[in-house]
């Protein structure tokens, strides 16, 4: 069985101070409320090593990096390692979420070294796939979605892949307040999940987690969770609010 995973991505808000009352506040919630699921907070860079810090000191939740270079250090002016994640003690990273495909031009090629360099480092990727309206409308989600996931993914061998945490966002689901059904969104994880079937076999497939994205909220998300292939959340605007992001944690079992 697997344990579900939640997982806020803050995306680029709040300030410090805000930062540091949003964390208090979910740390609160998750000490009043029965979770039983492994919660993760993705804010922006600069507010790492505060969550990193509310993490060991209330043991309730993990964090994760938005990003990552795909380099390993030296003259990159404004890009952030793996190996500085590691050493503030960041255990999950997002990889290849739809904005950095779509504003930043990061390619399937340029993700799967990213995935690399975080698994070298024992930081979990949450390696995003989705396809947008218009694909979904051309009936080409699938084939997107695949290649998304064999150029991002399939190079790695299995010793690395079973690291590794799927998040499947159709764009068109993303801040929009559309969510995918629960019917649309499981008939997709089951797909990626074939997928690592037919790669790595019955037991990593069984045991890979794969999460959802996309407009996910404190209403939607038990039907959602209540799917078989879907193993938790990835969690944007909902993130923001400590209660509702409480709420959702609360509801993934
Ligand atoms: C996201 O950006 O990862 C996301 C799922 O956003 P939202 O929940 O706001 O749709």
């Amino acid at each position: 069985m697997r344990r579900k995973i939640v997982a806020g991505n803050w995306k680029m808000n709040k300030d410090f101070d805000e930062a540091e009352t949003l964390i208090d506040d979910v740390v609160k919630g998750l000490e009043e409320e029965e979770v039983d699921c492994d919660v993760v907070i993705c804010p922006p860079f600069p507010y790492l090593e505060l969550a990193t810090d509310g993490a060991a000191d209330s043991e309730l939740f993990e964090v994760g990096a938005q990003n990552v270079s795909s380099f390993d250090s030296g003259a990159y002016t404004g890009e952030v390692s793996a190996a500085m994640l590691a050493s503030l003690d960041v255990n999950f990273c997002i990889i290849g979420h739809s904005e950095r495909r779509k504003y930043f031009n990061e390619d399937n090629a340029t993700l799967a070294v990213k995935v690399e360099k975080v698994l070298a480092n024992e930081i979990v990727p949450i390696y995003c796939v989705g396809e947008t309206l218009e694909e979904r409308e051309a009936n080409r989600h699938f084939d997107v979605i695949r290649r998304q996931v064999e150029e991002g993914l399939f190079g790695l061998d299995a010793a690395d892949f079973e690291n590794v945490v799927i998040a499947y966002e159709p764009v068109w689901a993303i801040g929009t307040g559309k969510t995918a059904t629960p019917e649309q969104a499981e008939e997709i994880h089951a797909f990626i999940r074939s997928l690592v079937k037919e790669k790595y076999g019955d037991d990593i497939a069984n045991e890979i987690h794969i999460l959802y994205g996309g407009s996910c909220n404190a209403k939607n998300a038990s039907a959602l969770f209540a799917q078989p292939d879907i193993d938790g959340g990835l969690i944007g605007g909902a993130s923001l609010k400590a209660e509702d992001f409480v709420s959702i944690c609360r509801q993934a079992k």
